[in-house]
């Protein structure tokens, strides 16, 4: 199966468009959603309608998902998120906060090959972002290739019989990995809506699990489309500034 992956798109349409624009339809049979569709952004009914229509295989939620539907309150939020957060509760619609609400927790199976979470497969809240935090997750992954978000920075870790390293893109369209046989791999695809890697471009990945290949590719988008609408919903100025950056 060839997958779309998406992950933290936090409501910003413009760059959930560009990405949908730029894969061919025939490039995937099937799209995965690792979390965070919403909060942060400027369009979360948008976004959530959108990844509705796409019909995906599976939608896990993230934190931001959490509190902007009612399930969490944002106490571990800074006071940017906390704004977001109540700002998209306001706005979301009855039926796409009931969305979200159903969404299921991760890690989830996807197959024999995959699975899927939004943090760490221990915890959906856990930031993975080095190889040492990797070398934890690898002891409780249950399938050769685990994908994960939630600190919106692309990497592929990879553990072979004897190390453990951080793959990280090199700042063009594309990253593509093969599998190796008795190698494990944590996957990060980066966030479509909020990149924070110094890279301002949307991020996502497209995967073919029977080849055994993944593709870490970014696109841009309309990133003044973006923060003007940020800017004129009244959400944190701070918010619609960080995405020129990618920081
Ligand atoms: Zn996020």
């Amino acid at each position: 199966m060839r997958y779309l992956v998406l992950s933290d798109v936090h409501a910003n349409i413009q760059a959930l468009e560009a990405v949908l624009g730029v894969v061919p339809a025939g490039a995937f049979d099937r799209v995965l959603v690792l979390g965070d569709l919403v909060g942060y952004g400027a369009d979360p009914n948008a976004v959530v309608d959108r990844v509705r229509a796409l019909d995906p295989l599976l939608v896990i939620r993230g934190n931001h998902d959490r509190v902007a539907c009612g399930i969490d309150e944002p106490l571990e939020f800074n006071v940017m998120a906390r704004q977001a957060a109540v700002w998209t509760f306001r706005a979301l619609t009855a039926g796409n906060r009931d969305y979200l609400r159903a969404l299921p927790a991760g890690p989830r199976f996807v197959g024999a090959r995959l699975e899927v979470c939004h943090g760490s497969p221990v915890d959906e809240d856990e930031y993975l972002f080095d190889t040492t935090d990797a070398a934890g997750a690898f002891e409780h992954v249950d399938r050769p290739v685990c994908l994960f978000g939630h600190t919106h920075l692309p990497v592929a870790f990879v553990r072979g019989r004897r190390r453990l390293s951080a793959v990280l893109p090199d700042g063009g369209d594309t990253m593509a990995l093969t599998f190796e046989p008795d190698t494990l791999y944590l996957i990060n695809p980066g966030s479509v809506g909020q990149p924070r890697d110094g890279d301002a471009r949307a991020a996502f990945a497209l995967l073919d699990d029977e080849v055994g290949e993944v593709q870490l590719k970014r696109v841009p988008y309309s990133i003044d489309e973006a923060r003007r609408a940020i800017l004129d919903a009244g959400l944190p100025p701070a918010l619609a500034h960080r995405l020129a950056a990618g920081r």
